[in-house]
């Protein structure tokens, strides 16, 4: 605890952001405060960790509205919820030692108090700190693990095979073309919104072509690209989109459900009611959903094979950085935006 003390040179106070109002449909600045608290204290089985990197995701949304079963509930005045890399700073843990890079459910804080005993906290020590420690929040992390099992595990893609991805440009698209073709595809087409996104889709992200879903004639481009249709389809988008291109699936076709954004802010009785849904049953396709916390078994082997890809050069994350704890609200409402180009993210410490 010492030794802690003497490297670290621990603060009395740090800043965390609490939630202050619920959104409707839209976040913003006010619905959080930026406030001090005092730097927590290891109890038993428990370690402090200093918060290098936070982590940004769609699903921020609903936990600002208490709508998933998968996180704690949120009261107003709590410390919003978030993953994150960082550094163990203080341990009452045998398994955690003072400079351990981990990865955990940490809050949007400066300094985070973690029951290593606890399996909500989902915490994990980053093996490959040769890396980045911002690939513990892209593509050694969820991001990268749902790219993945979405990839691999759902949609089967083997070689030869078309390939086509929605929201290529967001923090698990932009990681799909490159497993893809590690995993042996032939063509691989990314959809983003707008002609900068769709130059980065090439220059960095790994896709062969690649199309603005914005643009009047992107689906007859589609035709024109994958004139005998598609084989593995991973949609993050849902809606109008994933209908176009159900009327686009070869026979044995994979449609890997990873996500509906285009739906996340509308009620249920504004959702798309799809009419090519009979084209999985015609061409005897598969369409699957997976939700990557029921992947935690595996993520060992995710981080492994991810890390060995990226060291290959054969994955090449891209990660929207942010850099301060202040910055935690304005990186959220980006998100929603679109504005981020690959995995968003804010550096809270050096
Ligand atoms: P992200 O970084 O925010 O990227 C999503 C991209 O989708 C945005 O950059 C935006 O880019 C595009 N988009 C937004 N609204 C759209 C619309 N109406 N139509 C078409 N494109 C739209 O998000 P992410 O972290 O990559 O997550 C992508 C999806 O995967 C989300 O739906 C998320 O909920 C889901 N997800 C699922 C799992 C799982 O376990 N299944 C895990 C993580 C994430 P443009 O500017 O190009 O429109």
């Amino acid at each position: 605890m010492q030794e802690a003390q003497i490297i670290f040179n621990l603060p009395e106070f740090m800043q965390q952001w609490v939630l202050r109002e619920r959104p409707e449909h839209q976040v913003e600045e006010r619905h959080f405060e930026l406030v001090q608290a005092p730097l927590p204290v290891p109890g038993d089985g428990q370690i402090v960790v200093q918060v290098l990197y936070l982590g940004l995701a769609p699903v921020m949304l609903r936990y600002m509205r208490n709508e998933t079963s998968f996180e704690r509930p949120l009261a107003l005045g709590d410390v919003m919820h978030g993953r994150g890399v960082g550094r163990v700073v203080q341990s009452n843990h045998p398994d955690y030692q003072i400079g351990d890079v981990i990865q955990a459910k940490m809050g949007w804080r400066e300094y985070a108090l973690i029951d290593g005993n606890d399996p909500y906290f989902l915490v994990y020590k980053m093996n490959h700190t040769d890396l980045p420690l911002s690939h513990g929040i892209s593509s050694l992390a969820m991001s990268g693990f749902t790219a993945l099992i979405g990839m691999r595990d759902i949609g089967k893609v083997k070689s030869g095979d078309r390939v086509l991805v929605s929201g290529a440009a967001g923090g698990v698209g932009s990681q799909c073309a490159f497993i893809a073709k590690a995993l042996g595809a032939g063509k691989v087409i990314g959809l983003a919104g707008g002609p900068q996104k769709c130059n980065y889709l090439i220059s960095k992200m790994g896709y062969d072509i690649a199309l603005d879903y914005k643009q009047e004639g992107m689906l007859e481009e589609l035709d024109r690209q994958f004139p005998d249709g598609i084989d593995v389809f991973f949609d993050n988008v849902g809606g109008k989109l994933l209908d176009d291109v159900l009327a686009r699936i070869r026979r044995k076709a994979r449609v890997v459900i990873c996500g509906r954004i285009s739906e996340y802010l509308l009620d249920p009785a504004q959702y798309h009611a799809y009419r090519n849904i009979y084209r999985v049953g015609l061409q005897d396709a598969k369409m699957e959903a997976f939700f990557v916390y029921d992947y935690t078994a595996h993520f060992r082997e995710y981080e492994t094979t991810l890390a060995q890809w990226i060291r290959e050069g054969r994955l090449q994350p891209t990660e929207h950085i942010l850099r301060g704890i202040e910055k935690m609200p304005r990186a959220l409402m980006n998100l929603y935006e679109g504005v981020n180009v690959g995995v968003m993210m804010v550096q809270v410490a050096n």
